[in-house]
């Protein structure tokens, strides 16, 4: 996209307002994808996403006013020196702003929630420079637009799928995501079928919000397993764990211990004025394939059943069938 305006810019502006032209975007692109990354995917049709295109718009119509009209004042502002080596055909405060730009996103990346997402847009942060810096020779910009078109393409395509397989509100696999990966088991596998003690009560007492926070709390130790077990959301505070060829026997263990683990965790939550500790439990039944079972799901059902009898038993326990 900015590539575009720059290429364009020099086929059919004059030197002068290309240069301008090329200045500008240099120093916008950076900051814009910065503010799009932060703002996150929050959809094209709410109110963030006319926000968005708001912005795009004012960005767009800002910097053609500039180049229109350019602001002698502004301009040698822009041009300044801050640093001793030359950049060309980069200014000085581009590479300011790009370096502090680069900086904020590999935090995000480090430190962020949205890992993939993050990632993206630093890749088309880098992307974005090389390209610049090797606009003039030949073929760069062709090239430029490929790379460009194929991460556009791999983001669109990674995007699609983690809205696909991926639960919103826990961010572990959802229940498309065990449909799939149950296709691709081997003759040997066990399952766990989890839900969490009394959350209906929970949600009661201290509100629906504090029960997503807690949800969200709980599905985090659902997806550091130990054992090789794949945690997934199965459906509200239901979660599946699958131990590719571990017999139940050994999958036991490694669900008895997060379920250990889970009752053993204080969670805190924040009422009006005070922060409480509570203490969440969950219980499982667990079960394992058998050559009689027809489709994963009959071995689904066993592990369903496995965890009514552990309810029935008085919750915060794990039964084998
Ligand atoms: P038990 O499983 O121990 O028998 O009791 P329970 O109260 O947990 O069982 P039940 O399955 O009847 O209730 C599940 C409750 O979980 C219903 C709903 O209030 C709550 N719940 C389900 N999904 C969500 C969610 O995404 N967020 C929140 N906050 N609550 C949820
Ligand atoms: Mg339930
Ligand atoms: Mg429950």
């Amino acid at each position: 996209m900015p590539l575009i305006l720059i290429y364009l810019g020099f086929e059919y502006f004059s030197a002068k307002k290309a240069t301008l032209l090329f200045l500008y975007v240099s120093m916008f692109y950076p900051i814009h994808l910065l503010i799009f990354l932060v703002l996150k995917e929050r959809g094209l049709f709410s109110f963030w996403g006319i926000l968005k295109i708001g912005f795009f718009i004012l960005e767009i119509a800002i910097v053609l006013y500039l180049i229109y009209y350019p602001n002698e004042t502004l301009q040698n502002y822009l041009k300044i020196k801050l640093f001793a080596a030359n950049f060309y055909p980069l200014k000085d405060v581009s590479i300011a702003i790009g370096i502090f730009v680069l900086f904020v996103m590999s935090a995000l990346v480090m430190f962020g929630r949205y890992l993939l997402y993050s990632t993206t847009f630093l890749n088309l942060l880098v992307a974005f420079y090389l390209a610049l810096f090797f606009l003039k020779t030949t073929h760069a910009t062709e090239v430029a637009f490929l790379s460009f078109s194929i991460i556009i393409f791999i983001l669109l395509i990674r995007e699609s799928y983690r809205l696909a397989f991926y639960d919103e509100l826990t961010a572990l696999p959802g229940r498309r995501a065990l449909v799939e990966d149950m296709a691709k088991l081997g003759r040997k596998y066990s399952l766990a079928m989890c839900d969490i003690d009394f959350f209906k009560k929970f949600n009661d007492t201290y509100g629906h919000d504090t029960g997503d926070e807690v949800l969200k709390m709980v599905a985090s130790k659902f997806s550091e397993v130990s054992g090789g077990g794949k945690a997934y959301r199965y459906g509200g505070e239901e979660f599946v764990i699958l131990f590719p060829s571990k017999e139940s026997e050994e999958s036991f263990v490694h669900v008895d211990a997060l379920r250990q683990n889970i009752a053993s965790t204080p969670f805190s939550v924040r009422n009006k004025q005070s922060t409480k500790k509570i203490f969440i439990n969950v219980s499982a039944g667990i079960t394992q394939y058998t050559t009689k079972d027809k489709d994963p799901f009959a071995v689904m059902k066993r592990a369903d059943n496995a965890l009514y009898k552990a309810k029935k038993a008085g919750r915060n326990q794990v039964i084998k069938d």
